[in-house]
């Protein structure tokens, strides 16, 4: 049995004084035993939130890191290894957000995934088809080319320290949430990929659905037998309403 993991991704959201606030709130919510729960903070408030999470079983992770891992004259980046120093268990990787503002390719997001996993840290490698990919009925090959490009690249037991986060470009932000048939039918697909070199890692692999996860539509999503949780955005920032999604998961 998979165990259920529900992060909240704050974006460059948030100052001293809200995410305070936010934890503050969050620390009296129901937080079931039995579901991970991540919070992934900006880079700067990264320390902070982990002192105030400490005595909780909320973990910490970064948005992103840099390919590098070891120091050097990289103005600017902020290592894997970093991130592990300052208390960070998970990192994000290859967020859509990433892929288009930052121009990441599957590349480059396939080296981050490396110096993730060599710092010790769970990547979360994002995948998911634009709107006009997902018209031109390429959904399911985008996700398995972002797939291969770490998986044909590393080797299928990369994903054994791994999660996969599905989040639809069209569904992030926008308040469209694939239907629970629609984010089934890629999860299912993503696992089969993976089953197809190993059944063992992909029967352990958690595979999260994001993309306007909310209280009100969480418990269906979370129901298809080939989602482990979500990566939750703006619904992350509202302690009420995140409290209530790890309670659907
Ligand atoms: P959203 O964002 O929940 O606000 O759609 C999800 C994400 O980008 O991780």
């Amino acid at each position: 049995m998979r165990r259920p993991l529900v992060a909240g991704n704050w974006k460059m959201h948030g100052t001293c004084a809200s995410i305070k606030l936010l934890l503050n709130e969050l620390a009296t919510q129901v937080l079931p035993a039995e579901v991970d729960v991540a919070v992934f903070p900006g880079l700067v408030y990264l320390q902070a939130v982990g002192a105030q999470v400490a005595q909780s079983d909320i973990v910490v992770g970064a948005q992103d890191c840099a390919v590098q891992l070891e120091e050097g004259a990289l103005t600017g980046e902020t290592s894997a290894l970093q991130l592990a120093d300052i208390g960070c268990s998970m990192v994000l990787v290859g967020h859509s957000e990433r892929r288009q503002l930052q121009d990441e390719t599957d590349s480059v997001i396939c080296r981050k995934f490396i110096a993730a996993q060599a710092a010790g840290l769970t990547p979360v490698l994002c995948v998911g088809e634009t709107l006009a990919e997902r018209e031109a009925g390429q959904a399911l090959a985008v996700v398995q080319r972002q797939i291969d490009a770490v998986l044909v690249e590393l080797g299928v037991d990369v994903f054994a320290k791994a999660v996969i986060a599905y989040e639809p470009v069209w569904a992030i932000g926008s308040g469209l949430t694939a239907t629970p048939e629609q984010a089934q039918d890629i999860h299912a697909q993503i696992r089969a990929h993976i089953a197809s070199h190993s059944a063992g890692v992909a029967q352990g692999l958690r595979i999260l659905y994001g993309g306007s996860v909310k209280a009100a539509n969480a418990a269906e999503l979370f129901a298809q037998a080939d989602i482990d949780g979500g990566l939750v955005g703006g619904a992350s920032l509202n302690a009420k309403e995140f409290g209530a999604i790890c309670r659907a998961a």
